[in-house]
């Protein structure tokens, strides 16, 4: 029996939209335009909608949020609820990060 071993297989990449960074998709978080407004983290990768990918650190999740970088590649704008409420995200994942 033959084995080919191609380990190298096709890893799908995407780009942060704050640092514009490629990296494979896995290392990144998505986060998906609401069809309501807003924008939601897809924790799953599951959700329908126009997404937007970026790196799981608050320098990022800043430079998407803050200056709207996100905003521009979702075409949505955010409530200041919203906003405030994904910048946490971004800063528990930033000590998840530092603390493992
Ligand atoms: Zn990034």
């Amino acid at each position: 029996m033959e084995t080919t071993s191609t380990t190298n297989k096709h890893i799908p990449q995407r780009t942060c939209v704050a640092c514009r960074q490629v990296k494979a998709k896995r290392q990144l978080i998505r986060l998906v335009a609401l069809p309501g407004g807003g924008v939601e983290v897809d924790t799953d990768n599951r959700k329908a909608g126009r997404g937007a990918y970026m790196c799981p650190t608050l320098k990022c999740w800043q430079a998407g949020l803050v200056a709207g970088r996100l905003e521009y590649t979702l075409r949505t704008s955010l409530t200041q609820e919203n906003r405030e409420r994904l910048i946490e995200f971004g800063k528990k994942l930033d000590r998840e990060l530092v603390s493992g």
